[in-house]
């Protein structure tokens, strides 16, 4: 699954949202073409609920104990 930066205009694929898509996430291995089309108010949202499961990986921790002391 990846997520790119819509290359198309196409209407935001949340239901009841009128914007047109800035992202799509694309997944081939779903039965459909697998596209989705969200703009960047929805993707904003999706990206908020997903971090109350999942936290991002590549956050660097702010604190690194006992290295880079000067
Ligand atoms: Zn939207």
């Amino acid at each position: 699954m990846i997520v790119e930066k819509a290359k198309v205009r196409v209407k935001c694929d949340a239901s009841g949202c009128n914007n047109l898509c800035d992202y799509v996430i694309v997944n081939k291995k779903f039965v459909f073409d697998g596209s989705v089309y969200l703009c960047e108010k929805c993707m904003k949202s999706l990206y908020h609920e997903i971090g109350k499961f999942m936290i991002p990986k590549n956050v660097k921790p702010i604190y690194k104990k006992g290295e880079n002391n000067e």
